[in-house]
């Protein structure tokens, strides 16, 4: 080979190095973008669910209620947001139905009449860390996906365009779409996410069973899902048993449980 003949081929692969470079990183920009884009998806939709609440002067801007919620929001912030890559932000929310549901972008919203039904913070506290949970597995995106035979582009598109998926999202929410499954697998990431906050994960096992005996039209559509709720109860307690580690401490007793106290008919102002 001669000296010429080399420089030609160092050069040939000088090109063809810088080449696959650029694909790659090409590539690893598309990916970039795709998940920006995955995100961006999430926050719209949350934030046209927060818009149509706010328009509907349902959500509460201020009131004493959020002196009780607050020290449980923040401590499942702080356990949860390693997990979700948007910020959540607990509002209260005034709805007939005791209740709470959870849209993507990470705002979780919970019905004051809530904080009046649940017997102590463990019940409430078990409440919202399902709720998280829902927004960490993206449950509520993949039931506008699917639901709506939608892909997240179509998603997006649809939100440019002002469509009020909002609308049929919430609609979702508010009629216990997610399947058993879907809810068990809330039910034990939220138990896991109890765990890490300190306070007790049998909340929500409590609060299962004081459905039991509860009248079934004061029954909080969240967690109605009759007779659902046994098999739920039970993958709990299988899971606190296979994880003495984690769940072990914790009393499985109701009774060792301090009651709520939540001002009565507490002043609200609305966020108009
Ligand atoms: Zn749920």
């Amino acid at each position: 080979m001669n000296v010429v003949e080399r420089i030609r081929k160092t050069f040939v692969y000088i090109v063809a190095a810088a080449c696959v470079a650029m694909v790659a990183a090409y590539l690893a920009g598309v990916k970039a973008a795709g998940q920006d884009h995955d995100q961006d998806v999430e926050l719209q939709l949350g934030q046209q669910v927060f818009d149509e609440l706010k328009a509907k002067g349902e959500i509460v801007e201020s009131s004493p209620l959020y002196d009780q919620l607050r020290p449980i929001s923040d401590a499942i912030t702080r356990a949860a947001q390693p997990q979700y890559n948007h910020p959540f932000k607990f509002y209260l929310v005034h709805e007939t139905q005791p209740n709470a549901f959870a849209t993507p972008g990470g705002n979780v919203y919970v019905v004051d009449s809530l904080l009046y039904f649940v017997k102590n913070s463990e019940e409430l506290a078990g409440t919202l860390c399902h709720e998280v949970s829902h927004t960490i597995h993206r449950d509520a995106m993949t039931l506008m996906e699917k639901d709506q035979k939608l892909t997240e582009r179509d998603i997006a598109a649809a939100i440019l365009l002002g469509h009020p998926l909002a609308i049929a999202l919430l609609g979702k929410l508010h009629s216990l779409s997610y399947s058993r499954d879907v809810e068990s697998r809330a039910d034990i990431t939220g138990s896991d996410v109890c765990a890490a906050t300190g306070y007790n994960p049998w909340g929500l096992v409590w609060l299962f069973q004081d459905f039991q005996n509860a009248n079934m039209g004061q029954i909080p559509q969240l967690l109605s899902d009759h007779p659902g709720n046994q098999n739920r109860v039970d993958a709990l307690e299988k899971h606190f048993r296979e994880n003495p580690s984690v769940f072990g401490n914790f009393n499985s007793d109701s009774k060792s449980a301090k009651p709520m106290s939540v001002p009565k008919d507490a002043a609200e102002v609305f966020l108009r």
